[in-house]
């Protein structure tokens, strides 16, 4: 088998990710749109509602997106200059981005090689007493160590908001993430349930969790809808500077949808990952499974490529799917790299080696749940197939002279 080298275009792009629609989700946003409400509303409160029966958790905020909720949250405990927050590089940029404009200091730890979690011990080793806040990851639809990061920041007295972005489904043991404590989910179309754009904050801190609700309209003490009243009482008052952060009904309704769909997904998800998991060729690796008993998201699929064993690099294997027209992404490249923050004064304690090395070779291939079979097989067979064209396999036919 050889490489083609022109792009194969008798066959659709396969894209590594797309949104799942079904007639239900577009007769739930039709409905709104024709309802004569379309903004927060009652079918916001439905998607709060549905997310706290999903995860137990005492508040659920929806707003426009994950980065709104971090904002919203850092902002309520009332992060600013001078303190540091603790999390990953190895994350999307909306945190360290947030971080900064509060005018607060990142202060990046370090990640596990294989499963691109942060650790109790990373953590415990990051803390002053300028640390206001510690985000980890659960990072591609995995949980981190909860129990023991939690230790930690119980007995540094320190909050912890856990980005949830990837692991909305997501258990820890048996506990669904985002049942105590507090946790961000977004609900962006490459995440497992999505509104289009949007995101979800939750909180068992019942005057956080009004705060929030506050700060996500205007800081005004009511909302624009009011349950008994469409339309806003005069009397509302800013009770103190906010945002416009509120999520529209017609993009909550979509969530209410897809909610009911959020387990049919992951057992899709998962179905592709353990066929991803058996057939992968030697030398792109696939992130390592946490050891802790849990339920995996598979929001992403993550294989590391490593040109020693692989034969080519990260870009070079991304840009010889691409002709195959098979879709990659990279989750992440580390904070740190970025033109930005190479620029500015942020704190690593422990270096970043896991996260550099992994930064340089990670990739994620195709998985939503909406991949037929065929699809799955596509991948694999492209991988295959690109791989071989740098280690020939001794069964190859040899090359004529
Ligand atoms: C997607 C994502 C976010 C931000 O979510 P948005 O809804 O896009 O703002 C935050 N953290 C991580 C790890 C993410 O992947």
């Amino acid at each position: 088998m050889t490489r083609s080298s022109k792009p194969d275009e008798s066959r659709e792009f396969l894209p590594f990710c797309r949104p799942s629609i079904d007639a239900e989700d577009v007769a739930a946003v039709t409905a709104t749109l024709t309802s004569g409400w379309i903004t927060t509303g009652a079918r916001c409160a439905e998607l709060e509602d549905g997310i706290r029966a999903r995860t137990g958790a005492g508040c659920a905020v929806a707003v426009t997106s994950g980065t709104a909720a971090m904002h919203l949250l850092l902002a309520a405990m009332g992060i600013g200059p001078g303190d540091e927050v603790i999390t990953p590089s190895m994350t999307w940029v909306s945190t360290p981005n947030i971080i900064s404009l509060l005018g607060a200091t990142p202060v990046f730890v370090d990640v596990d090689l294989e499963t691109l979690l942060v650790s109790p011990e990373t953590i415990r080793a990051a803390i002053t007493p300028r640390t206001k806040a510690i985000i980890p990851v659960h990072y591609a639809g995995a949980p981190c160590d909860l129990n023991g990061i939690r230790a930690v920041a119980k007995e540094a007295g320190i909050p912890l908001i856990e980005d949830a972005a990837h692991a909305i489904g997501t258990r820890f043991g048996d506990t669904e993430i985002g049942h105590s404590g507090h946790a961000i989910f977004s609900l962006h179309p490459i995440k497992n349930i999505t509104t289009g754009e949007g995101g979800v904050l939750v909180t068992d801190d019942e005057e956080l969790g009004a705060t929030v609700r506050r700060l996500r309209f205007h800081g005004l003490g009511a909302e624009a809808w009011d349950r008994n009243q469409q339309g806003r009482s005069p009397q509302v008052e800013v009770q103190s500077p906010g945002f416009k952060y509120n999520l529209p009904d017609m993009n909550a309704t979509l969530g209410v949808t897809q909610l009911k769909r959020l387990d049919q997904f992951i057992d899709r998800r998962r179905q592709i990952a353990e066929h991803y998991l058996n057939s992968l060729p030697k030398g792109i690796r696939p992130l390592g499974i946490p050891e802790w008993s849990h339920r995996h998201a598979w929001h992403l699929f993550v294989v590391r490529v490593d040109e020693a064993q692989a034969g080519l690099d990260r870009d070079a294997f991304m840009a010889a799917l691409k002709e195959l027209g098979i879709g990659t992404g990279i989750h992440f490249r580390a904070a740190h790299t970025h033109h930005w923050y190479r620029n500015q004064e942020y704190k690593a304690p422990g270096g970043l080696v896991n996260t550099e090395w992994n930064s340089d070779r990670i990739c994620s291939i195709p998985l939503f749940p909406d991949m037929t079979d065929e699809d799955v097989d596509r991948v694999i067979e492209g991988i295959r197939e690109v791989c071989d064209a740098i280690h020939p396999t001794v069964n190859q036919e040899p090359l004529k002279a």
